[in-house]
């Protein structure tokens, strides 16, 4: 088994499944039961930050994020 983050594009939830490394991730979905779901890359931007606020600005910090 692997451990898998899939994001559900109804509800924005980020949510981890255990799946079989050999076979395909067909069928997932999210906790509150949606089907709509890409998978996530766990990058090491993710480390710390709990939300996505500011995470996603690409300002160069000239706008509200601080940068
Ligand atoms: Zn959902």
């Amino acid at each position: 088994m692997a451990a898998y983050d899939f994001r559900c594009r109804t509800c924005d939830t980020v949510f981890t499944v255990h799946h079989p490394i050999h076979e395909p991730a067909t069928g997932i979905q999210c906790p509150h039961g949606h089907t709509d779901v890409t998978r996530v890359w766990s990058a090491v931007s993710m480390v710390g930050a709990a939300g996505s606020a500011g995470s996603g600005c690409a300002c160069g910090g000239s706008c509200c994020c601080g940068g």
